[in-house]
């Protein structure tokens, strides 16, 4: 017999929810019902210093107002919580001491700054991260001599193709190394990072199918490299066609004019905006 289906909406609480998250987060939901499934609301609360209190509760209001539904969440509980990241760091934290032990990770001292100095740009489209030039890849550090603050990188296979079909976009394959780099899963500041924090929460809530939008497509080869590392199942991956603006431009929380707010406010309902979506 099949798992039950168990989706998920993982919107992060750094502005507000505007009308490409909600067609995506449709997709999710409607492929939920399809399969008789359930949907897990969790709020990535993780960067305290990008988030704010006010949008998580603007996001709750906001999916509730658009028609979504959701049966285990930070406002309902539920049987893998908490549903929240910033209570979640005991996962994060035993996922990065796995990683640590297989020697899958590093400790890297580079700041953004070094990196924007010595890089190439990734190959891919839609992903904004440098390809690491390797600095720290060989370095070695003795206990005494280990750096006050440093961030923990993983070491991509150089060359392997990672592969995956994807429910919606078909078959992908990303090189690691020239599409994608070694990159970070904890932060310097102490914060995992979404790659690692993401794959722990998916695995440990039992996710069957990731929905998200194709700005993530090269994450998802990240991702499949860190379940192969921590001896986890990848669930299946489905990336929606992100929106974009009568000009072309990707949607982004900065487009207000576009925010479920704004909608709200300006007298427009769900069913209307949801008309033109197949
Ligand atoms: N919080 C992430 C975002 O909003 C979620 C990405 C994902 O669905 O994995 O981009």
């Amino acid at each position: 017999m099949n798992p039950t289906y168990r989706g998920r909406l993982a919107p992060s609480p750094t502005g507000h929810l505007h009308l490409g998250h909600a067609r995506t987060f449709w997709a999710a939901q409607e492929r939920a019902r399809a399969g008789g499934g359930i949907l897990v609301l969790r709020n990535e609360d993780l960067d305290s210093t990008r988030f704010k209190m006010e949008f998580v509760d603007a996001m709750l209001e906001d999916l509730r107002w658009f028609g979504f539904e959701w049966s285990e969440g930070p406002d309902c509980g539920g049987p893998w919580g908490p549903y929240q990241q910033s209570e979640r760091y005991s996962f994060y934290r035993a996922a990065l001491e796995k990683l640590r032990a297989g020697h899958f990770i590093y400790p890297c001292t580079c700041s953004r700054r070094d990196i924007q100095a010595a890089v190439t740009a990734p190959h891919v489209e839609n992903d904004a991260e440098p390809l690491y030039p390797g600095t720290c890849r060989d370095r070695q550090f003795s206990e005494t001599q280990a750096p006050a603050r440093f961030a923990w990188r993983f070491r991509v296979p150089e060359g392997e193709v990672i592969s995956f079909t994807d429910g919606h976009c078909g078959e992908q394959a990303f090189v690691a190394g020239k599409d994608f780099g070694d990159f970070i899963v904890w932060r310097g500041d102490d914060v995992p990072a979404y790659q690692l924090a993401c794959v722990a929460d998916d695995a440990a809530m039992r996710i069957t199918e990731v929905v998200r939008g194709a700005d993530l497509l090269v994450s998802t080869a990240r991702q499949i490299l860190l379940y192969r590392a921590l001896g986890w199942t990848p669930p299946q991956f489905y990336h929606c066609a992100l929106m974009a603006d009568d000009r072309g431009v990707r949607l982004a929380k900065r487009h207000d004019a576009l925010s479920l707010r704004t909608l709200r406010e300006r007298g427009e309902t769900p069913e209307a905006l949801r008309q033109n979506w197949a």
